[in-house]
């Protein structure tokens, strides 16, 4: 297949790669339809983030539709659409029980990795160095998607990528900083800017609807990480 690969400092690539293959029972392997590049690539690009090799895979924003399972995937089917959220959880650990996806104890093989420079660890992130898991990324033509039944959400016919693209990462991240920062409609323009902090282009989202609400987004960002230690992707 063709991939987007990080080739160094300011160099990136498309290149042909390996397809994926599912490595275990949990796995579904998606054909991508619509990635996007966030703003947090340009951390990647630029060489902020260490423990990033020639050739890995970018991207972590992506949907497509489930082409393969594994044998122990039960919600997912072949066929179906499938927008995949950046953070990998397993949906099982005490983190995962407590609705803290974004700091699964099980996804990042490499945490030790991540502790050590970062004082912490996030969960797995695709695309996103090999201090949070060295998951190939979603800019490419299929992506290996490990604990399918736990993130990926489900999407109706009819409803274009365009419109729901944006649940990968970004829409979610913006909902949670308006949330946690109790924005309102009043505020809206830091809203704005709030989602387009570290993210790719997009509309603002409604600031209205966090105002009261309860949290019901999480992704891998927020106060839970050290403010002089290298930025999560958003
Ligand atoms: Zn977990
Ligand atoms: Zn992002």
């Amino acid at each position: 297949m063709r991939a987007t690969t990080w080739m160094g400092k300011t160099h990136v690539e498309v290149q042909d790669v390996p397809d994926p293959k599912i490595l275990n029972s949990r796995d579904a392997i998606v054909k991508i339809t619509s990635t996007a590049i966030c703003g947090s690539d340009l951390h990647l690009y630029n060489g902020f983030i260490p423990t990033m090799r020639k050739g890995d895979i970018l991207g972590h924003e992506f949907m497509g539709e489930v082409v393969e399972t594994g044998p122990a995937v039960t919600r997912l089917k072949v066929g179906d659409r499938v927008v995949v959220p950046f953070p990998i959880a397993c949906g099982h650990c005490g983190a995962c029980e407590r609705g803290l996806t974004s700091v699964c104890e099980n996804s990042n093989p490499n945490a030790g990795m991540a502790e050590k420079i970062m004082g912490r660890s996030p969960c797995g992130i695709f695309g996103y160095s090999h201090m949070l898991g060295g998951y190939p990324g979603g800019q490419a033509e299929y992506a290996r998607v490990p604990f399918a039944d736990v993130g990926p959400l489900k999407i109706d016919d009819g409803i274009p990528d365009e419109q729901v693209l944006f649940l990968s990462d970004i829409l979610p991240t913006g909902y949670m900083g308006a949330d946690m920062c109790d924005l309102t409609r009043a505020t809206s323009s830091r809203c704005g800017e709030l989602a387009r902090s570290g993210s790719s282009p997009s509309p603002a989202p409604d600031c209205s609807a966090p105002n009261g609400s309860s949290r019901s987004t999480g992704s891998a960002t927020g106060s839970r990480w050290p403010k002089t230690k290298p930025a999560p992707p958003t």
